[in-house]
């Protein structure tokens, strides 16, 4: 049976605020156990939530800039559940009245776009940690650090529009780098800073009705968010082959074994008592003062891919690999293109050259390789290759020397005599002597295989240590085998 995969993520982020959610407490990763902690955050008796103001501007600011409706009136939500890290039994997050409804997120994937629903973007607090690793003891018992304890989040939830497990770890990543871009969040996967559950199910293709889904909590990178789908998938698939049905249920991702393994059944949300928090009054936004902090959005992925379309005549594909990721490569590649470089040239250089070069490195981004070589410098090795002084192929060896060295283009290509040999007389000689060495693809050449040419080129570029200039060697060798013998 063909199935075809749906999925759906939620998306946890923290926002970038110095303070909690609801108290003074400092928000400072890293520090040890138990020490970011007040009787608010611990949950004590008595002690009442404070709504800090500027977690409600990046939370607005995230969910303009993810194209959704602010509401001017949203309502936080009590969710009960006991859970040893969360010592209130309940979190404080929002349910039936979120802050924010139906927006979209552009999703490319090989160079095609369209548009992933986003459903809500609320806010919430965050939980602590239970610590089940790392003490002497760690094998009787567990141990709870608060200091995440009230930490701000917001929670963004996609449509079920996801339709492979590379769709969601792109659409993921898309994601990131808006939220980056909108420096409401750091990005920072590892340190669980932004973390994703994702629910997938499985349907013959063709159906339009959903299948049973399952949620795998808590994927900390793109590609355990990757690898777990694909098991997930692969292992319904198997079930209802089988002739089995997919259990509603809560899964967790072994990163050591690779597989999922089942942590709960999932519970409804009447499970969770939801009621409307009685110590927070609801949240309530001026339209006048949204709309201002639409005004004032930075430029967000997707339009600097449009804007480097416009601006500098580039294709979809290419605008988007510059603009993408964040690498780096739309910074660098403004920088060159002022520096002088002809836009096309500069967007080859960067997605090709200088791309492979950062992979080559291991590097995520170019913050080292613009050290190596400053955008201007790399303007003047394709001012070199425009002006002819240099082919294309001495230029990547300038290249990897400028990147080594840290010198001029113009200065290697001066000092190692890699100039271009444009003498007519000089390539003639050197064509002569080649065709005189290779009497057989001669004879084929002039025997009607033209193909050999090529070879007869290659062969002249070898002799000159590729500096000849390849048009002239063409036009030459042409010559020179058309003449009678
Ligand atoms: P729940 O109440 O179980 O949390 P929601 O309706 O809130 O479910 O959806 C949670 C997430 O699961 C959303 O991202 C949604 O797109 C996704 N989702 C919902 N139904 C399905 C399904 N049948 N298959 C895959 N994903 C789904
Ligand atoms: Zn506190
Ligand atoms: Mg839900």
């Amino acid at each position: 049976m063909q199935y075809e995969p749906v999925i759906g993520l939620e998306i946890h982020a923290q926002l970038l605020t110095q303070t909690k959610i609801f108290c003074g407490c400092s928000t400072r990763f890293g520090l040890p156990p138990n020490v970011n902690v007040c009787p608010v955050c611990l949950g004590f008796p008595g002690a009442l939530p404070v709504l800090n103001r500027r977690v409600v501007e990046l939370a607005v600011r995230a969910a303009l800039g993810l194209g959704c409706t602010v509401q001017t009136t949203s309502i936080f939500a009590r969710k009960n559940y006991f859970y040893p890290d969360l010592p209130k039994g309940y979190q404080i997050s929002q349910y039936e009245s979120p802050l924010a409804t139906s927006g979209s997120v552009e999703l490319v994937v090989d160079g095609v776009s369209r548009n992933v629903g986003i459903t809500r973007v609320h806010l919430e607090e965050d939980a602590g940690k239970s610590l089940h690793e790392g003490f002497s003891d760690s094998k009787q018992k567990s141990y709870v650090d608060f200091n995440r304890t009230g930490v701000p989040l917001i929670e963004i939830v996609t449509e079920p529009e996801l339709r492979s497990s590379s769709e969601a770890a792109i659409f993921f990543e898309s994601l990131r780098e808006i939220l980056l871009a909108l420096e409401v969040n750091n990005g920072n996967m590892e340190e669980g800073s932004l973390r994703c559950d994702a629910n997938v199910s499985i349907r013959p293709a063709g159906q339009i009705t959903l299948g049973t889904k399952t949620e795998v909590k808590n994927l900390n990178s793109f590609r355990y968010l990757q690898k777990a789908l694909d098991y997930e998938i692969q292992r319904q698939v198997t079930l209802l082959d089988e002739g089995g049905v997919v259990k509603q249920e809560t899964r967790l991702w072994d990163t050591v074994v690779g597989r999922t393994a089942s942590m709960r059944s999932k519970e409804d949300a009447h499970d969770y008592r939801y009621f409307p928090e009685p110590d927070l009054s609801p949240l309530r936004l001026e339209r006048s003062w949204i709309d201002q902090q639409s005004q004032e959005l930075p430029e967000l992925p997707k339009q600097r891919c449009q804007r480097l379309m416009t601006q500098y005549g580039l294709s979809f594909y290419d605008a988007s690999a510059l603009g993408q990721g964040r690498w780096g490569g739309g910074d660098y590649f403004e920088k060159l293109v002022a520096s002088g470089a002809e836009p096309k040239v500069a967007a080859n250089l960067m997605l090709g050259d200088v791309k492979r070069k950062m992979n080559e490195l291991g590097h995520q981004d170019l913050k080292n390789f613009v050290q190596r070589i400053p955008p201007l410098q790399l303007a003047g090795l394709l001012k070199l290759v425009e002006s002819g002084s240099i082919s294309g192929s001495i230029a990547k060896e300038v290249f990897e020397k400028m990147y080594s060295t840290k010198r001029l283009a113009g200065d290697i290509v001066r000092d190692e005599g890699l100039s271009q040999i444009d003498d007519r007389t000089e390539l003639l000689g050197i064509v002569r002597e080649v065709l005189k060495n290779h009497p057989g693809p001669v004879a084929q050449y002039r025997g009607g295989k033209k193909a050999t040419l090529g070879f007869l080129v290659g062969q002249v570029m070898k002799a000159t240590g590729g500096k000849a200039n390849p048009k002239l060697v063409n036009e030459l060798l042409r010559g020179a085998l058309e003449e009678k013998t």
